[in-house]
């Protein structure tokens, strides 16, 4: 899907901000996406590395369907290089093996039923990008609508214009990674663009796509007060509603020479994000802190949590118990 033909054999790659000219015979920069005469092919359609019954907290989604469970599945590959990446062993698998792909069979219709026999509300695309397994997840996605299933993405939001509108009708919430604020920083941490990841925030929740943000935290990277601003302030401006998870970072892959975030700069992020107008904010990664939800009128409790997993939900019909106010989010299954 969205490929075009430009002439001499090669081809250039629209599913993702990359937009790769790939002559024939090569890959794009994710490794999945090979062609092949002229034509583009996915290399991972239907070849499923990782697939588990999960809580949809776990994603993290804390507002969309809570106590639930999601259908979680992956294939290998990413458009991203990200230096901290906690599941580079599958994400950057083609790309440090020159296209080899891991992965069991299996079909769109296979994992809609295992969803169902599972008693999960929702398929989620995650563990590694979404985008580059797009016509699998497109066609499982689809599948899964049809039968009443719900489908989130977690994503670093770097797909194309067009790739978002193709996907739109089936997608029903997602959670974002925004890796930080600074165009120049977003490169040399991922090797993608911050603008596109903007964009697909913007647009998605304009759908009425139910999305939250998460942001990983790391010492001198993306924990300077005036950068957090600038991050809460975006995503208050497209929606003061948007859930923002701040998440700890532990060293991994090729930052383990960086220390634990400090609990300290999680709170400081927290603090920022809730002065610049955001309703909702969790830490993440630190067991025991930053779980609960609260009505954001009257500060009561209405969703507690521990480990990733709901323990109480007081919401009557999406609103607070003690004051009625709304308290927003994707509470009801189609
Ligand atoms: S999906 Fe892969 S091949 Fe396509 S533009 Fe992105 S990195 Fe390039």
């Amino acid at each position: 899907m969205l490929y075009e033909r430009i002439g001499d054999g090669r081809v250039r790659c629209n599913l993702c901000m990359h937009r790769c000219l790939i002559a024939n015979g090569e890959y794009g920069l994710c490794y999945v996406r090979v062609n092949r005469d002229g034509r583009l092919y996915s290399s991972v359609y239907g070849r499923v590395v990782s697939r588990s019954v999960e809580p949809i907290e776990k994603k993290p989604l804390f507002h969309f369907l809570p106590g639930t469970c999601a259908y979680s599945v992956a294939t290998v590959g990413c458009n991203f290089t990200c230096l901290y990446c906690q599941n580079h062993m599958i994400a950057q698998y083609p790309r440090e093996h020159g296209g080899r792909i891991l992965g069991e069979e299996v079909s769109p219709r296979e994992i809609v039923a295992s969803a169902m026999d599972s008693g999960c509300k929702t398929i989620a695309y995650t563990y590694t990008e979404p985008t580059i397994f797009f016509e699998y997840a497109y066609e499982t996605a689809r599948l899964a609508r049809a039968e009443g299933l719900n489908n989130v993405f977690v994503t670093n939001g770097y797909m194309t214009p067009e790739a978002i509108e193709e996907i739109l009708p089936y997608l029903d919430g997602a959670n974002i990674d925004l890796k930080g604020i600074s165009t120049e920083g977003y490169r040399e941490v991922t090797g993608g663009n911050l603008r596109p990841v903007l964009h697909t925030i913007e647009r998605l929740s304009r759908a009425k796509i139910w999305v939250e943000v998460t942001t990983l935290i790391i010492p001198g990277m993306n924990d300077d007060p005036q950068a957090l601003r600038w991050m809460a302030e975006a995503i208050c401006g497209i929606s003061p509603v948007i859930p923002w998870h701040i998440s700890r970072f532990y060293p991994a892959y090729r930052m383990r020479h960086y220390p634990p975030t400090p609990i300290a700069a999680l709170q400081e992020a927290e603090r920022i994000g809730r002065e610049v107008g955001l309703r909702y904010i969790y830490i993440g990664n630190v067991p025991g802190q930053g779980e609960e939800t609260y009505c954001p009128a009257c500060g009561d409790p209405v969703i507690r949590r521990r480990g990733f997993m709901a323990k109480e939900n007081s919401l009557q019909d999406g609103c607070c118990p003690a004051c009625g106010s709304e308290v927003e989010g994707f509470w009801f299954a189609a």
